[in-house]
């Protein structure tokens, strides 16, 4: 398999567990979305949490390749990397960050969202002493109470804003707090309250720059919310951001989380595995095989005794409580022989799947994030926190 580390500079495998980035997937869901929408409306990648977890700015460039035109992160730090990364496309910062990071949007050339008069004009200052008009995307709350200025009061904000010298209204937008239902009536009031609010502006006078309101959701189910941008998020990684968008749109996931076994044993029975020994080996036929990865790399603790792994066509339980690097998993052949099924017997730097496919059978965020009580986002983000990234398919895409 072609595997690229993230760190360029250091090509050796330093650890038996990884994050699988197929930026080829990524390309195709970008395209995916991209035939929902209908020119001249653009769109906005959404890479905040360093790509949900799949590395910002090589899925900022897959998603370039695939056509969109801009990224939007969740800080300045985020911002800062994806210009150091190579991106010249428009970045907007999702929030109003502190004042004290004006100076550095100023040198990055990056946008902030804004909803407070005292930032803006310490922005206006900023672009005064450097010359260079500062960009902005006015965030409208109209009713997730986030962030945003109320939507009822956009054109009074304004009427001060415009006051202030420097500074260039490029974009208006607001975000829906459930977007992913298919009929909603609090997504139709919200939507209602952001046409209100882009027609104050207008009647005001101001030009409200790209509007915005869609996210990945948004894009599949509510065409009429797609104005001029949309902004592309959890989507473009494969992932569905509720059941409503399922056999709507067909997306396949980017990540997945692989491992080599470290070590196996075969126990004798009654033995325990791992921390407080909440497992205990029942079969002498049982081997356990310890994966190097575990809760600090997203793997969360609250898994443990629940989930399964794939090795060899089959499905493994991880077994003991899941460590802050490690985990146990336990692997049967003969089991398997009983059920029918060949099963080589697992070795120390055998693969194994934590997420993803392997032949027929696959592990989705989904399935673990069920067990948790979560959503596939927060699990992706978490995976991609700490195992380092092998990206398949970037072809020449980060050269
Ligand atoms: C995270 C975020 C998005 C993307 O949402 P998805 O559901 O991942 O598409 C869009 N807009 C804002 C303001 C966000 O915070």
């Amino acid at each position: 398999m072609a595997a690229e580390t993230q760190d360029a500079t250091r090509d050796v495998v330093t650890r038996w567990a990884w994050v699988e980035v197929d930026l080829e997937v990524i390309r195709q869901n970008v395209r995916a979305f991209k035939a929902f929408t209908r020119p001249p409306t653009k769109m906005m990648a959404v890479v905040k949490a360093d790509g949900y977890g799949h590395g910002a700015v090589a899925t900022a460039k897959a998603a370039r390749a695939a056509g969109v035109d801009a990224f939007a992160v969740a800080t300045v730090d985020e911002a800062i990397a994806l210009r150091e990364g190579g991106i010249r496309e428009p970045v907007l910062i999702l929030a109003q960050p502190p004042a004290s990071s004006v100076p550095l949007l100023a040198r990055y050339g990056v946008m902030p969202a804004v909803y407070d008069l005292e930032f803006l004009a310490c922005l206006g200052r900023q672009a005064e002493e450097s010359g260079v008009e500062a960009r902005y995307h006015l965030a409208v709350d109209t009713g997730m109470d986030r962030i945003g200025v109320p939507w009822d009061g956009v054109a009074e904000f304004m009427r001060v804003a415009e006051r202030l010298s420097g500074l260039r209204l490029d974009g208006t937008f607001t975000h829906f707090a459930t977007a992913d239902r298919v009929s909603d009536w609090d997504f139709t009031l919200q939507l209602n309250r952001f046409k209100k609010a882009v027609a104050a502006l207008r009647e005001a006078g101001v030009n409200p720059g790209v509007v915005h309101c869609a996210n990945t959701a948004s894009i599949v189910l509510h065409p009429d919310a797609h104005f001029d941008m949309v902004r592309l998020g959890v989507g473009m990684y494969g992932l569905h951001p509720s059941e409503a968008t399922v056999g709507r749109i067909e997306l396949t996931p980017a990540m997945s989380v692989r491992a080599r076994a470290t070590r196996v044993v075969r126990p004798q029975v009654g033995e325990g595995v791992g921390y407080g020994m909440t497992y205990r080996v029942a079969r002498p036929s049982i081997q356990i095989a310890t994966l190097p990865l575990g809760y600090a790399d997203g793997l969360s603790r609250r898994l443990s005794n629940k989930m399964e792994v794939l090795y060899d066509g089959a499905r493994w339980r991880q077994v003991g409580n899941i460590c802050m690097d490690q985990c146990m998993v336990e692997v049967e052949p003969e089991i398997a022989r009983l059920r029918g099924r060949d099963v080589r017997p697992i070795e120390a730097g055998d693969e194994v799947t934590v997420v993803g496919r392997l032949g027929d059978d696959e592990i989705t965020l989904d399935e673990l994030a069920d067990k948790l009580g979560t959503i596939n986002y927060e699990l992706a983000c978490d995976f991609g926190m700490r195992l380092p990234k092998r990206y398949v398919n970037a072809g020449s895409l980060l050269d």
